[in-house]
């Protein structure tokens, strides 16, 4: 056994079919009586339903979330908020509406509870990403990690089969990169297997069965437990070239994470073998290989020429991804990023290494 050190997240974890009754609960545990409801636009509508089931306890809606938590939209929210009265949060979506919610809870404080509807994990993260002037930046803080998640898969039988599958892989790249981790320990290894575990047999039966309850449940288990792990081990080249992609091209988040994590999973494959085995196991023993055969099996999309990454943007990229490289198993060099970007702009099966 290796020496290791384990910080355990404090967070309550509420998981349910049907679980979404329990907000009013939640927020009453939390000693508070007054929620901003946060949603995007697009479950807006949804946001509202939930305040007025909780009548009272609800302050108001704000349903201007977008991606990458522009800190404009976070000022109109924390005016809302104050407005409103509200002494809580509750961010009912994915990592874009939760971002919202540590973005204030950043600034006032503000007990979260989350209702998260989407794969990506940010609800039990310290990890709080924010885009100003076009320029993202990312803190960790322990004030940003929500009080409370609730998780009811039946909130996420509508979250459409392509989004699923991307983002569960969003998610799987959590826990590959947490094995490989420089901080990783034991009980971070435990839960990231079982969470690759947990997707893998999944989504297949979503991509099948879109409304399958079961099949949800095990995804947003596996979901959770990929974020408690994102939350607890540095991250390496993987979200470093996802976070270069996404901030300096545009990049859709969840889409660029699942086309990526083949090849970043194969450019490190043989640097950390050994703590890679048990998640190489469930594809098959080539974790690269078996992670393309896997994605393109579920419909995931498989080449950044897809999502208009020109060819010409890589030598570019690339630069931008071994400047001020993350940890990472394998020495990070311009030729091999090349190489990997080559690859996944083509979207080819990554080769064995
Ligand atoms: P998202 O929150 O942007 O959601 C995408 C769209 O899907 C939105 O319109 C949303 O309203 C809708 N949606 C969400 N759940 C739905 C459901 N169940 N049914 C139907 N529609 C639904 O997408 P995301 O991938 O969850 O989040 C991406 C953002 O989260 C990025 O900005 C990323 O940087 C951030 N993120 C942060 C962390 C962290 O730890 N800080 C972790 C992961 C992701």
């Amino acid at each position: 056994m290796e020496p290791f050190v384990h910080n355990a997240a404090p967070g309550r974890v509420v998981f349910a079919p049907g679980a979404l009754s329990q907000v009013g609960a939640e927020i009453e545990r939390l000693g508070c009586a007054r929620a901003l409801i946060l949603s995007t636009p697009f479950q807006k509508p949804d946001a509202e339903r939930l305040a007025e089931r909780i009548g009272g306890l609800a302050a108001g809606v704000f349903g201007d979330a977008a991606m990458h938590t522009p800190v404009e939209v976070t000022e109109r929210a924390m005016a809302a908020f104050e407005a409103s009265g509200a002494d809580c949060v509750v961010a009912l979506g994915g990592g874009s509406t939760i971002g919202l919610g540590k973005a204030i809870a950043w600034r006032n404080d503000a007990p979260q509870v989350v209702v998260a509807t989407t794969y990506a994990g940010s609800e039990v993260t310290d990890i709080l990403g924010q885009t100003e002037g076009g320029r993202k930046t990312t803190l960790r803080d322990p004030k940003v990690r929500p009080e409370t998640v609730i998780y009811d898969p039946d909130l996420t039988l509508g979250l459409p089969v392509a989004m699923s599958v991307a983002s569960g892989l969003n998610a799987m790249a959590h826990a590959v990169e947490a094995l490989y981790a420089p901080d990783t320990n034991p009980v971070i290894s435990l839960m990231a297997v079982e969470g690759l575990r947990a997707l893998k047999s999944a989504l297949p039966m979503i991509v099948e069965t879109p409304d399958n309850v079961a099949a949800r449940g095990e995804a947003l288990y596996g979901s959770w437990l990929c974020g408690v792990v994102l939350g607890s081990a540095a991250m390496s080249l993987h979200h470093k070239l996802c976070h270069t992609l996404g901030g300096g091209f545009d990049l859709p988040h969840a889409e660029t994470h699942a086309i990526l994590l083949p090849h970043t999973a194969a450019y490190n494959a043989r640097a950390a073998a050994a703590q890679l085995a048990p998640a190489a196991a469930l594809f098959g023993g080539d974790l690269g290989g078996g992670l393309h055969d896997f994605a393109a099996s579920i419909g995931a999309p498989m080449a950044l020429k897809d999502l208009g990454f020109s060819e010409d943007y890589i030598p570019s990229a690339a630069g931008m991804a071994t400047e001020n490289p993350y940890a990472n198993p394998r020495e990070v060099t311009r030729e091999g990023i090349l190489d990997l970007l080559t690859h996944a702009h083509s979207g080819t099966r990554p080769a064995p290494n």
